[in-house]
């Protein structure tokens, strides 16, 4: 930079524009720059305040300019550069900047959503450690002493003399902060400058996995090895393992052989909570503890977790989604476990895919990455079938335990009792008589998910969303579970007054049918009702692996992996709901719920036997999942996707819009398809726009929902689209109260 005082800072800033702002570097600053001055010197990834409109905000350096398109006499100054090394290792930073330009989503929401809260608040990168040191008058007063009082402020320059400059946690043990203080009053000590350490630099002591009685089997022999063959270059390993295969046994001995002296591992987990072995076993395993990162921790403790991480003290982190943009400067080795789970994905704002980006880092950072799962996604699988992954197999559990027996029963031809077939109920029975746990699994929380009147056809409807309101019992209310809205309970027909009926089975009503089934049966229930806060989670999970509740009913939180021995027999009570539902991925959704869930069962020395209510037992999807297995039945579906053309064999990205108005949304939608440029649109590998049509639950929340489908047949010709098209959107006049967001690669297209 010839012209230091016009150095110029390209600022990414938390807010929805796709652009990054510029600014006249501080003056301090760009002396600093130009060596004059040993201030924070500003450089790509350090945080720096600046004005904002008429506010003050806190922005990221993403590059350094010496012009800028604005004249220089509009452009401000900004206030003050924060840190003095970036905040991001280089992959992570290039990572960053990649995904916005990926996803086309505001770079400065990018870096919001990549950092903890207290960062983005102005708390420092470094936990600040003091260090004082003796002062000139410090030193003559130990060799000379003035007077002979105060005998402990007299000991702490002994101990400084002889010991050199210590922190204030070194002096604790021995010296009370109040005498510190009172030293330092004295003009004895003082706190040494400190230089910021750069990322990486207090790297924590390789982390030893402690010997287990664990023998590999072959097939995680193999797997390992292959891991840990692939050493420092890119590669990207599916590890397809059967439930209760020991995956987990594999990613510790990968991370153990790959880590080493100096390497840091990733380790991604779709939900912490729910899955409080997977970390527990990582305690257990390694002598250090791994640093974790997720949701539902205090922003202290993020941070906290983030600057170990940076700094390389924890040489093991562990997170959910948003973890994949953890600090890593001297990454080895990345895992994500239960690859196919859709919480990798997020849904709103920035909505990124942490599985898609995990890879992305690994490439960038030349580390291997294993994907794991008992049902990986169809994507991974074509890109193992591509030669673009390796595939490992884990094909059987080891030890004892086999596979459970999966039979289908046909609702049509058994009698039912408030969900229950004949064949269930027994086969409940004879588990509970052996001393087994039996799972029984309902995706529906609630007592009812309809409130019905028999007489007239009357159903109770939420006043603001497209939906009906689900009956709740304990406590007694109509609960919308899209928006929330609640109302009292109603027993009587507003339509003809005649009494209301609860209709369908909701988790709280499977309960209340298992406990009068089998009394003397604890049942426990696992959804998001009874579990709200953490804690209930881990008293649930508790509750089920000592023994106490010997039945499990639950939601989907019931497939996330649980490893309890002692479950016989796993209930599915209606397999139907995912079957003829209009996504492309409703079914591989269900294929992976299904064997998810399946998968609970005859983990231990116990066979396991799962049941799945059907009223469509020829139905082919589920014959060919039951007699044939995943494998054969993602085959048959990657041919469906491939003959009608969805990914993997296409491209996606869904622009949603919302409003009040629902003429607003559709106005807007049809200007947005008429900006696609023409030269991009149609032919093989070209570009189409679908729509608008309306979402799945066309009005939420009183709003109105739609989208425009554009598809594409790779993504090179997807990027190029979006890259010509979005800018224009942006500059259509946005209608009034209405929102509109773009979706790359959706989970679903709704
Ligand atoms: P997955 O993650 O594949 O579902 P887990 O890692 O939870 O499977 O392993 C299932 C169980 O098998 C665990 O209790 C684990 O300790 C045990 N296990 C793993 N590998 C072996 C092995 N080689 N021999 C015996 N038991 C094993
Ligand atoms: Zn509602």
């Amino acid at each position: 930079m010839e012209n230091s005082e016009s150095l110029i800072l390209q600022v990414a800033i938390d807010t929805p524009l796709r652009r990054v702002f510029d600014y006249l570097a501080p003056l301090h600053a760009a002396a600093a720059s130009a060596g004059a001055t040993d201030g924070p010197r500003p450089q790509p990834g350090v945080r720096v305040r600046v004005p904002f409109g008429r506010s003050t905000k806190l922005g990221i350096v993403v590059a350094l300019a010496d012009r800028s398109a604005l004249p220089r006499a509009k452009l401000k100054r900004a206030h003050e550069i924060i840190d003095r090394e970036p905040l991001f290792d280089p992959v992570g930073f290039e990572l960053l900047r990649w995904a916005a330009d990926y996803y086309h989503h505001p770079i400065g929401e990018v870096f919001a959503a990549a950092l903890p809260v207290a960062l983005r608040e102005g708390r420092a990168a470094q936990e600040r450690t003091v260090l004082w040191e003796l002062t000139a008058l410090g030193l003559s007063e130990t060799e000379s002493p003035s007077d002979r009082r105060a005998p402990t402020q007299r000991a702490l320059l002994a101990h400084l003399a002889v010991n050199g400059p210590r922190t204030t946690a070194e002096c604790a043990g021995e010296f009370d902060p109040a005498i510190i203080r009172a030293v330092a009053a004295r003009g004895w000590i003082r706190e040494r400058p400190q230089t910021a350490l750069p990322a990486g630099a207090a790297l924590g002591v390789a982390p030893v996995l402690r010997s287990s009685s664990i023998e590999l089997t072959d097939a995680q022999r193999v797997a390992v090895d292959a891991i840990v063959g692939s050493g420092t270059r890119f590669a990207v390993h599916l590890l397809h393992g059967v439930t209760g295969s020991g995956k987990t046994e594999v990613y510790l001995r990968a991370i153990a052989g790959l880590i080493g002296e100096r390497g840091q591992a990733l380790v991604l987990v779709p939900e912490i909570s729910l899955t409080p072995q997977l970390v527990q076993r990582f305690r257990d395993r390694f002598d250090s503890a791994p640093a974790i990162m997720h949701s539902g921790l205090a922003a202290g403790e993020r941070l906290d977790a983030w600057r170990r991480a940076r700094s390389g003290e924890a040489r093991i982190v562990i997170g959910t989604r948003s973890a994949v943009f953890a600090p890593l400067p001297r990454l080895a080795l990345i895992v994500v476990d239960e690859e196919h789970d859709p919480s990798y994905k997020q849904h709103e704002g920035f909505r990124y895919s942490a599985r898609d980006l995990a890879v992305a880092r690994a490439r960038r950072a030349n580390v291997a990455i294993v994907l794991g799962s008992a049902t990986p996604s169809l994507e991974s699988l074509e890109n193992a079938a591509q030669g673009r992954y390796v595939k490992l197999t884990l094909p059987e559990r080891p030890g004892a335990a086999r596979a459970a027996r999966m039979r289908l029963v046909d609702l049509r031809r058994h009698a039912v009792d408030h969900g229950f077939s004949q064949p269930a109920i027994a086969a409940i029975a004879t588990h509970l008589a052996a001393g087994a746990q039996v799972i029984v699994f309902q995706n529906r929380r609630g007592y009812a998910p309809t409130l019905y009147c028999a007489a007239c056809g009357w159903v109770a409807t939420c006043a603001h969303c497209d939906a009906r309101l689900t009956v709740h019992r304990h406590p007694a209310v109509l609960r919308c579970h899209h928006c929330g809205a609640q109302r009292a309970p109603a027993s009587h027909c507003e339509a003809c007054g005649r009494d209301l009926h609860p209709v369908g089975h909701g988790t709280e009503r499977i309960e209340e049918t298992l406990a009068r089934l089998f009394p003397g049966h604890a049942v426990a229930r696992l959804d998001r009702d009874t579990v709200a806060t953490r804690g209930a989670i881990d008293a649930l999970l508790a509750r089920v692996r000592c023994g106490d509740a010997r039945i499990l009913v639950g939601t989907q939180m019931l497939t996330k992996g649980h490893d309890f021995p002692e479950i016989g027999l796993v209930v599915i009570l209606d397999a139907d709901q995912g079957l003829f539902a209009t996504d492309y991925r409703a079914a591989e959704r269900l294929a992976q719920t299904i064997i998810q869930v399946a998968g609970r069962a005859g983990r231990g020395a116990r066979p396991g036997e799962v049941l799945i209510q059907t009223e469509f037992p020829d139905h082919p999807l589920l014959r060919l999942l039951i007699d044939a297995g995943y494998e054969a039945f993602a085959a048959q579906a990657l041919a469906e996707r491939r003959a009608a053309r969805w990914p993997p064999y296409a491209r996606l990205a869904l622009l949603r819009a919302d409003a009040k108005d629902p003429a607003r949304v559709d106005t807007f939608l049809r200007a947005a398809a008429r900006l696609a440029p023409s030269s991009l649109l149609g032919g093989d590998r070209g570009v189409n726009v679908l729509g608008p049509a309306n979402a799945l639950l066309a009005r939420r929340a009183d709003r109105h929902r739609a989208h425009l489908l554009i598809e594409a047949g790779d993504r090179s010709a997807l990027h190029r689209f979006l890259g010509d098209w979005l800018p224009q959107v942006e500059n259509l006049p946005a209608p009034h109260g209405l929102r509109w967001s773009l979706d790359v690669d959706p989970l679903e297209v709704d």
